[in-house]
């Protein structure tokens, strides 16, 4: 599973790595850095509710086939 998160979109809430520590990391400012990441392994249910949190719909994931997933 593939992040992808856009970053024009972010508004830095942190509720993504807040819900999903293992998933989505933080840079320096409090916005998300996760873009182009692939979730480790066993991580795509925490990677799936990390996204539901974000209020700006800034995270997508995609499966292994690029099928968007969310
Ligand atoms: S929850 Fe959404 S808006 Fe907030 S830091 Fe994460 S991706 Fe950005």
């Amino acid at each position: 599973m593939k992040i992808k998160v856009d970053r024009k979109v972010c508004a830095g809430h942190a509720l993504c790595a807040a819900k999903a520590p293992d998933v989505y990391t933080l840079d320096d400012d409090g916005y998300c850095n996760s873009d182009g990441m692939t979730v480790p392994p066993g991580k795509e249910e925490q990677a799936i509710f990390g996204a539901a949190y974000c209020p700006e719909r800034a995270i997508v994931l995609f499966d292994a086939a690029g099928k968007e997933i969310r």
